[in-house]
């Protein structure tokens, strides 16, 4: 049972019930779309009009709109309901320590146009690099179609009151606010997010219409660094601190290579991105040398990716060695939650084949019971930019999430 927070809450006035059944009428259109308000009613077992009343709201908000008729056999033609997805854009925002993404999405995340550009480290270049490229593409592709915001994601602990960026190791940003910047700069609002925890909202409100929402689950990000977003009951834990799950700074050894965040021996030194490289280099892993000799390596994970998908002996050893450390950092994360599943988003799933049998044997040497052993681990392939999906998250969640009780 959920207690009330008496110091946080928002009153029952007679309206709630009616937001209550406003959210419900607009999460089951977008589960099963297009629909009618005769279907609707059924779902909800409610009386006609009280739905015709609700979709009025709703199209009034600009939340649904009514689309084609469709033949029905007893010769009515339903007038069809949609949620409004298609016309309202969003720019998602993808920084990482070598590349910042940018990606022009509809409500539902499909893509309009993306790009790329070199990782700009210091805001007050960073900042009007964006407001320039975010101009340039709402200009070319945003035609009449509204910009509601921007969702950006940031490789690190981001404060989910002030939207300031606590702690980014990986870009050495510590109590830094992007957010009042870039909002100034652009006009728009701007929601900033621990990219893991963006994955997990994009898991849970941007999935395929109709397809089951998972309630309870970790999503742990492998890119320049490891990240979780962990998700109980529908909502995201973040902490007192909003530093939870942070398992890639879980030591898995105590004497290990020194990790970006101060420690040493993290499960991010020995499985991130930058690690594996580093692995099929033939290079010891230090966070110093790794930044230092990955641009000028001109090797990328998707390469080592590739040649282990092709075959060739150095890769496939490079990423077994980062499937056996990741299994043991799983394992961490079974045990302390107990997840109904772990989807693992980043480059080095398109090799998933190669490196499940490799992460389960570790997990089942670990657990400790059967079904902990058998916890579904489901790789998201990095081709579905599921970052910049969870950045599309941050502005178009909050229409379809729950209002706020307690
Ligand atoms: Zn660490």
């Amino acid at each position: 049972m959920r207690k009330i927070n008496t110091r946080s809450f928002v009153r029952a006035t007679r309206w709630t019930p009616r937001e209550i059944n406003l959210q419900i009428l607009l999460n089951l259109v977008r589960e099963h779309e297009p629909i009618s308000r005769a279907e609707l009613a059924r779902r909800m077992k409610i009386g006609r009009g009280m739905v015709t009343y609700l979709t009025a709201e709703l199209i009034a908000q600009g939340a649904l709109y009514e689309g084609d008729t469709v033949d029905s056999p007893r010769g009515r033609r339903p007038q069809m309901l949609y949620v409004r997805t298609h016309d309202r854009l969003v720019i998602a925002i993808d920084i990482r320590f070598s590349s910042t993404y940018i990606m022009l999405t509809d409500f539902s995340g499909n893509s309009i146009a993306m790009e790329t550009f070199d990782t700009i480290e210091d805001l007050n270049a960073l900042v009007p690099e964006l407001q320039t490229r975010v101009r340039n593409l709402l200009a070319l592709h945003g035609a009449s179609r509204k910009c509601e915001g921007i969702g950006l994601v940031v490789p690190g602990m981001v404060d989910a009151v002030s939207g300031q960026v606590l702690n980014a190791p990986q870009l050495g940003w510590r109590n830094v606010d992007i957010k009042t910047p870039l909002e100034e700069a652009l006009g728009l609002p701007v929601h900033v997010e621990n990219a893991p925890i963006a994955c997990a909202l994009a898991k849970m409100w941007l999935g395929r219409p109709g397809a089951t929402v998972p309630t309870d689950f970790v999503y742990v990000t492998v890119s320049d660094g490891i990240g979780a977003g962990v998700v109980v009951n529908g909502q995201v834990v973040r902490g007192q601190t909003n530093s939870a799950g942070e398992f890639g700074h879980v030591p898995l050894t105590a004497d290990g290579p020194d990790c970006l965040c101060g420690g040493h021996g993290c499960l991010e030194v020995y499985t991130s991105n930058l690690a594996t490289v580093c692995r099929y280099l033939g290079k010891e892993f230090s966070p110093a040398t790794a930044r230092a000799l990955l641009p000028s390596s001109g090797v990328t994970i998707a390469e080592v990716v590739s040649r282990a998908l092709a075959g060739e002996a150095r890769a496939v050893d490079a990423l077994q060695v980062t499937a056996r450390h990741l299994g043991a950092g799983l394992s961490v994360i079974i045990k302390t939650l107990s997840p109904t599943q772990i989807v693992v988003g980043g480059e080095i799933t398109e090799a998933w084949e190669q490196l499940e049998p490799t992460i389960r044997a570790e997990i089942a040497a670990r657990a400790l019971t059967d079904m902990a052993a058998a916890t579904p681990i489901v790789p998201e392939l990095a081709s579905a930019y599921p970052r910049l999906r969870g950045g599309t998250a941050l502005v178009s969640a909050p229409l379809f999430a729950a209002p706020k009780f307690a």
